[in-house]
């Protein structure tokens, strides 16, 4: 696998100012979620609004790191340069622990990949963003 490390054009996510708390958190190696203080469910992605309940009394949890592969594709041809360098990738939908599903990188061999696959996060530096990415966990 390449040294994601030194690639320096990597494509920086948009960042929506409902969620500068989770950008701002995973540079601190935290995966952060809101959480709404009416009904007690994760609201994901960040919203200025209870997306079950319709609630603006959100806040900021940590998140376990921790979920389960629900949906996941491997990537046999990059898009541009910088992801090309790195196939094959797999990225998919992690079903986290709170509830919420995290669309997300997942760092394993493709054939060890499985749905229900219990995964932990990790953090990785992309150009000037820290992002999630999960490894398989046994927990
Ligand atoms: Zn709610």
């Amino acid at each position: 696998m390449t040294d994601t490390h030194s690639l320096n054009s990597w494509p920086q996510p948009y960042r929506l100012p409902d969620a500068e708390p989770y950008w701002s958190a995973l540079s601190e190696n935290r995966l952060t979620f809101q959480h709404c203080n009416e009904c007690a469910q994760a609201v994901w992605p960040a919203h200025s609004f209870c997306t079950h309940c319709g609630s603006r009394s959100l806040d900021w949890r940590q998140s376990s790191g921790r979920g389960s592969v629900w949906s996941y594709s491997t990537i046999m041809r990059g898009p541009t340069p910088v992801w090309a360098a790195i196939v094959p990738y797999t990225v998919g939908f992690i079903q986290m622990d709170e509830g919420y599903f995290l669309f997300s990188q997942i760092d394993a061999d493709p054939d060890a990949i499985a749905i229900g696959q219990r995964v932990e996060v990790r953090f990785v530096q992309r150009g000037e963003q820290k992002l999630p990415l999960f490894v398989p966990c046994d927990r």
